[in-house]
């Protein structure tokens, strides 16, 4: 049951006017929180993980995107997108090229070449979001994602406020980097957290997504002081965390905090983002590594369960 915050008419007006930068709205989602939901997808991320199934999400800025199965060699230019894109330099597009492409945005009869990421209001967002509001029995509702959703704390307030006011059920995932305050001020409208916990161990955090982990170990124990609607999820990555050794590290962590509501939902890695590296032209780095067989993926779940936790398999 969602819990509801009055808003005044003002405060609604003033909330519906945030702005923040997003490069999707999925709906009918079994994803991402309990029932149906519709998934926000924020854009920037503080951390650059190799594995990322939405490289799309990473830059705060607008990215351009060429999908190449879309493109029917329409005949407007001399030459076809797709062989354009293949002349990419190292050091990625130059300005001539981005502007280029930016003018056959404008005109691509399929949508294959387009920008991906845009700035909209909370309440342009939320006309969108209501849409979906008859679907949401048995707890379904918004979920705020990424991308980083605490990264645009502002459009992520607006956003919960707006949806938590309409009786709509909130989830935001997140993965834990960021001050401690901005968590505290979106935890009031919040049913559900969905916490990223990837490495417990710091320089191999560091290693393989650019950051240590301190804030992120510090937060997961703040939430659980403060008795936060907690699911923990553990994105199984081979090369990172997809065996025995980080696998306790992490279990014995959450068992440490003491909580015997928290639950780890254990996410097997996929490599579905693979094409999106490609229509961004960029390379996948995470490409050496196999998809994880059901066998490794129980008996990793079995290992976490061992702790004395509940464990599902999925998110
Ligand atoms: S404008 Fe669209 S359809 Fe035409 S060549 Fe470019 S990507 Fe292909």
């Amino acid at each position: 049951m969602s819990k509801t915050f009055d808003l005044s008419l003002t405060e609604r007006s003033r909330l519906e006017q945030v702005e923040g930068i997003i490069f999707d709205i999925q709906r009918y989602s079994v994803h991402d929180g309990p029932g149906l939901r519709t998934n926000v997808f924020f854009k920037g991320c503080p951390l650059h993980c190799g594995w990322c199934a939405n490289p799309e999400s990473q830059s705060m800025q607008p990215e351009l995107v060429l999908s190449e199965v879309n493109c029917i060699s329409c005949g407007q230019f001399e030459t076809p997108c797709p062989i354009c894109w293949a002349e990419q330099g190292e050091s990625g597009w130059s300005r001539e090229q981005l502007e280029e492409f930016d003018e056959r945005t404008a005109i691509c009869p399929t949508g294959a070449i387009h920008w991906i990421g845009e700035r909209r209001t909370a309440g342009d967002i939320m006309r969108e979001v209501r849409r979906d509001a008859p679907f949401y029995a048995e707890g379904g509702g918004l979920t705020l994602t990424g991308g980083e959703v605490t990264m645009q704390p502002d459009l992520a307030e607006a956003l919960l406020r707006l949806a938590q006011a309409e009786g709509i059920s909130t989830a935001m995932e997140t993965c834990g980097h960021t001050r401690w305050p901005v968590l505290e001020r979106l935890l009031p409208y919040l049913d559900h957290i969905l916490y990223d916990l990837k490495q417990v161990d710091t320089e191999t955090h560091r290693k393989f997504t650019g950051l240590g982990n301190e804030l992120i170990l510090d937060n997961l124990r703040w939430l659980v002081a403060a008795k936060a609607p907690l699911t923990i999820r553990v994105p199984l990555i081979p090369g990172l965390n997809a065996s025995a050794e980080p696998m306790r590290a992490i279990a014995g962590f959450v068992r440490d905090l003491g909580d015997s509501r928290l639950s780890i939902h254990l996410l097997p890695y996929h490599t579905l983002g693979q094409s999106k590296y490609k229509a961004l032209g960029r390379t996948y780095p995470w490409a050496e590594h196999d998809r994880l067989m059901t066998d490794e993926v129980n008996t990793l779940a079995r290992l976490v369960e061992s702790y004395g936790l509940m464990v599902k398999v999925g998110g």
